[in-house]
C-alpha cells in the first residue's frame, strides 16, 4: 500500500541520522538483563525517556532483580514509583508481573503464544519483549512513533494506536529489516527530538522533501501548552550562569515570581517608589517620566517551584525574556520533591546561597478559615480526608521549606507570610524555633518582623511577616556575636530600613506613593492594547456590605490585593449613584464604573509594567485568564518589597560571611547593564512594543 521507495528513503534517513544523534539511555546498553528490559519498558509507558533515565537508578537500586521485586508489596511499589507518576497503575502491573514470575518459578515466556497468555501482554511491553528478548522484528509502536509515521506517510487524524490496524501494519512494514532494533530506536529518537508533537523542526528535518505533512501544511504547528501525564521532573538542569550574579537562589512557593523579581532586580518601578536619599544605589536608569529601572542584584534564581501551573506559565513567560530556561520551574509539590531527593534523585542543586519562600498563607490569613497548622488542605491543595492534620498539610508546609534548607544548607533563608500568622496563638514562635533547628540548631533565626509594604514605596496596604535565618557556621565570629544579641544593632540588622512614611516617621522618608501617580497616563481598558489592562472582572456592584465593593482612593494607597476574591476586586471607579467620589472622571469625562484591572492590581503590587498577567491564546481564549491573573497578582510578594530585602542582604553579605572582614560594609558597585528589560506601556510608542511582544507569545510555555 505504501510506496516502497518512500519507505526505503525513510529508513535510510533515519538510520543515518541515528548514527550521530542516538540518545544514550541505560536500558539501551549492551548486556542488560531481561529483568531490566521488562521493567524499563513499564517505566517508559506514557513517560518521557529522559524522565525515566533520571529516575532509573532509584528503582533499580532498591529492586535490582526479580527476587527483590517479588517481595515488594503494592504499597512499597506505589511509594517508590510515586515521583514518576502513574504510580498506582504501574505498581499494580509490576506486582502482577512479579507474582506471575514467582508462580512460574522464574521462567519467562519463550514464544509469542506464552507471551500473549502472560501479564506482559500489553501492546507496547509485548512488542518490546518480542524485539529485545525473543529477537523478533517488532515495532515499538507508541504515540510518538505513530505521529512520525503518520506525518511522513499519511497525515490524518490520530486514533488510539492500539486499535488502528493501518498504523500497526505500516509500522511493521517500516521496521521489517535486519537493523530493526536500531530503526525502532531511531524513530523514537527522531520523534522526540525533531518531529516533536508541538513544534516539529520541519525546516531542519531531513525527511521534509518527501513528508506529506510538511507538503500539506508547510508551516510549523502553533505552540500550545499541554499537560504532561506524568510528573515532569527536571533533575538539576544545567542553568546558564550570569557571572555578575554570584549568589544562587532556590525559590519555593514561587507563584508567579514576585519574590524572585525582587531578588533579581533589574525591573521597572514608579519613580516615587524609590527614595534616593536612603537608597542611592537602587536606580540604574530613568526609563521615562514615570518609571525608573532598578539595578540588578547579585542573586540569580536557579530553581523555582509551585504547584500552580498558571503561576509557572506566567513566571516562565516573564523570566524567559531574561534568558532563563523554563526547566528552572518545577510544578511538583515541595513534599514530592523533597521525598524524591531523599530517595536519591538529584532534585535540588548544590552550592545554594539563599532559599526564599512565601509558604502558603491561606491557613493563617484573616481572609481564610485560620486553621493554622491544622489546615484542611494537603500539599497539593486538595481537601484532606484524614481527621488529623499532618506535616504534609498545607499549614505545615514550612516544615518542607525547612527540609530544603537542611538539604541545601544556604547561608541565608527568607520566609514570608501574612501578618495574621503573628496573631495566631504562638504560631510565630513555633515556626521561628522550628526554622532555627535546621541542620542541628544551625541557624540564627531573628525575631520575625512585620513589614508594611507602603513603608517601602509599595502603594498598597499590605503587611507581611518575614523570617530571616542565617547559617551560624558561615558567619564571621564578629557577625555571629552581633546577630546573637537579643537586640541586633542597626549595622547588622538584615531587615531593610523603611523609605516611605506610611506607618513610620523620619526626616529622610518620602511620602507614601499614591495611586494617582502610578495610574497616571494608564489608558482605560477600551483604549489599551495590553491584555492585562483590556480584560477585567465585570462583577456588578453588590452593595457596600460585601468585600471588594469599594472605590479606590486615588489620593491614597491601594487596598490589599487579595488572591481569593471571586471577581470582587475593588472598583477603579464607582458611578455616582453607587457612591463614587471621582466626580471628574464620571461626570466630566463620562468614564464608566468598573473594577481594577489585573494591570492596575499588578502596579499596586509593584510588578513591572511589562509583566504579562493575562496571556491570550486566541479570541476569547486564554493561556492565563483574567480571573487567574488576579489570583496570581494577589498571591505574590510585592517585587519592590522583596528587592529591599534582597539589597539589604546583599549589602551585608561581606560583613556576615567574609571571615577576614573585621566589620566593614561593602560599597554598592556600579555595573553595566547586561540583560535588557522590555519597557512598559507608558512612553509614547510603548503600546506598539507591547503589541509586538504579544506576537511572540507562542514562545512562552514549554
Ligand atoms: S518534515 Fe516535519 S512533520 Fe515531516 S517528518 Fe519532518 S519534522 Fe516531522
Amino acid at each position: 500500500m505504501y510506496n516502497k521507495n518512500k519507505i526505503r528513503f525513510f529508513r535510510r534517513v533515519l538510520l543515518d541520522w541515528f548514527e550521530t544523534n542516538m540518545r544514550d539511555f541505560p536500558w539501551r546498553k549492551e548486556n542488560i538483563s531481561n529483568y531490566q528490559i521488562i521493567i524499563s519498558e513499564i517505566l517508559l509507558q506514557r513517560t518521557k525517556a529522559e524522565t525515566v533515565a533520571k529516575y532509573y537508578d532509584i528503582f533499580f537500586k532498591k529492586y535490582p532483580d526479580w527476587e527483590k521485586l517479588t517481595y515488594a508489596s503494592i504499597s512499597d511499589l506505589e511509594k517508590i514509583l510515586h515521583p514518576l507518576g502513574l504510580y498506582k497503575h504501574r505498581a499494580q502491573r509490576l506486582y502482577k508481573i512479579a507474582q506471575e514470575y514467582k508462580k512460574k518459578n522464574g521462567t519467562l515466556p519463550k514464544n509469542k503464544n506464552e507471551l500473549n497468555d502472560s501479564n506482559l501482554a500489553t501492546q507496547y511491553v509485548s512488542s518490546a519483549y518480542e524485539l529485545f528478548i525473543l529477537k523478533h522484528r517488532a515495532a515499538l509502536l507508541d504515540i510518538n512513533m505513530s505521529r512520525l509515521l503518520r506525518r511522513f506517510f499519511d497525515p490524518r487524524e490520530f486514533k488510539d494506536v492500539r486499535n488502528d490496524k493501518e498504523i500497526i501494519e505500516l509500522a511493521h512494514n517500516v521496521i521489517n529489516i535486519k537493523s530493526c532494533k536500531e530503526l525502532n530506536w531511531a524513530i523514537l529518537d527522531y520523534a522526540a527530538l525533531i518531529c516533536k508533537e508541538l513544534k516539529p523542526k520541519c525546516i531542519e528535518c531531513k525527511l521534509n522533501s518527501d513528508c506529506r505533512f510538511y507538503k500539506q501544511t508547510n508551516q510549523i504547528l502553533l505552540n500550545e501548552p499541554v499537560d504532561e501525564s506524568q510528573l515532569n521532573i527536571s533533575y538539576d538542569p544545567m542553568i546558564s550562569r550570569d557571572p555578575n550574579k554570584p549568589f544562587q537562589v532556590i525559590s519555593l512557593f514561587s507563584g508567579c515570581g514576585g519574590m524572585d523579581i525582587g531578588f533579581e532586580g533589574e525591573f521597572l518601578v514608579h519613580k516615587d517608589s524609590i527614595n534616593d536619599a536612603i537608597n542611592p544605589d537602587f536606580i540604574e536608569s530613568l526609563n521615562d517620566d514615570n518609571f525608573v529601572k532598578l539595578r540588578p542584584t547579585k542573586f540569580q534564581t536557579i530553581f523555582a517551584n509551585d504547584i500552580l501551573q498558571d503561576a509557572r506559565n506566567a513566571w516562565v513567560n516573564y523570566f524567559k525574556k531574561r534568558g532563563y530556561s523554563s526547566e528552572i520551574y518545577h510544578v511538583e509539590s515541595i513534599v514530592d520533591l523533597v521525598k524524591t531527593h531523599k530517595n536519591g534523585a538529584k532534585i535540588f542543586p548544590d552550592k545554594i546561597d539563599v532559599v526564599t519562600g512565601g509558604f502558603p498563607c491561606q491557613d493563617f490569613s484573616l481572609a481564610g478559615k485560620r486553621n493554622g497548622f491544622n489546615s484542611h488542605k494537603d500539599h497539593k491543595g486538595e481537601i484532606i480526608k484524614s481527621e488529623l492534620a499532618s506535616i504534609e498539610t498545607r499549614g505545615q508546609l514550612y516544615m518542607w521549606l525547612k527540609e530544603v534548607i537542611e538539604i541545601t544548607k544556604p547561608n541565608i533563608f527568607v520566609a514570608e507570610n501574612v501578618k495574621g500568622l503573628v496573631n495566631l496563638s504562638n504560631v510565630k514562635e513555633i515556626i521561628q524555633k522550628d526554622f532555627s533547628t535546621a541542620n542541628g540548631n544551625g541557624y540564627i533565626v531573628l525575631n520575625p518582623l512585620v513589614l508594611h509594604a507602603a513603608d517601602y514605596g509599595v502603594p498598597q496596604s499590605r503587611e507581611r511577616v518575614f523570617f530571616i535565618g542565617i547559617k551560624k557556621d558561615a558567619l564571621s565570629n564578629k557577625a555571629l556575636l552581633e546577630l546573637s544579641k537579643s537586640v541586633v544593632s542597626e549595622k547588622y540588622n538584615p531587615f531593610p530600613p523603611p523609605t516611605h512614611s506610611f506607618t513610620k516617621t523620619g526626616k529622610n522618608l518620602k511620602p507614601p506613593v499614591l495611586l494617582k501617580s502610578i495610574f497616571n497616563n494608564l489608558p482605560e481598558p477600551d483604549d489599551s492594547l495590553d491584555p492585562s489592562q483590556m480584560f477585567y472582572s465585570k462583577a456588578k456592584f453588590m452593595g457596600k456590605h460585601c468585600q471588594g465593593q469599594i472605590e479606590i482612593n486615588l489620593d491614597g494607597i491601594g487596598p490589599t490585593i487579595r488572591s481569593e476574591h471571586h471577581g470582587n476586586i475593588e472598583f477603579r471607579r464607582l458611578s455616582l449613584k453607587n457612591g463614587g467620589k471621582i466626580v471628574h472622571e464620571v461626570s466630566e469625562q463620562k468614564m464608566v464604573e468598573r473594577r481594577l484591572t489585573p494591570r492596575e492590581c499588578g502596579l499596586i503590587q509593584t510588578f513591572p509594567p511589562d509583566y504579562e498577567f493575562i496571556i491570550q491564546h486566541s479570541k476569547g481564549k486564554f493561556f492565563i485568564s483574567p480571573s487567574v491573573a488576579y489570583k496570581l497578582v494577589g498571591n505574590a510578594v510585592p517585587p519592590l518589597l522583596a528587592y529591599h530585602v534582597a539589597k539589604r542582604i546583599e549589602s551585608l553579605w561581606d560583613l556576615y560571611f567574609n571571615k577576614s572582614n573585621n566589620g566593614s560594609i561593602s560599597k554598592p558597585e556600579s555595573r553595566k547593564k547586561i540583560i535588557p528589560v522590555t519597557t512598559g506601556q507608558y512612553s509614547d510608542n510603548s503600546f506598539i512594543r507591547i503589541q509586538e511582544k504579544r506576537k511572540g507569545i507562542s514562545n512562552i510555555i514549554g
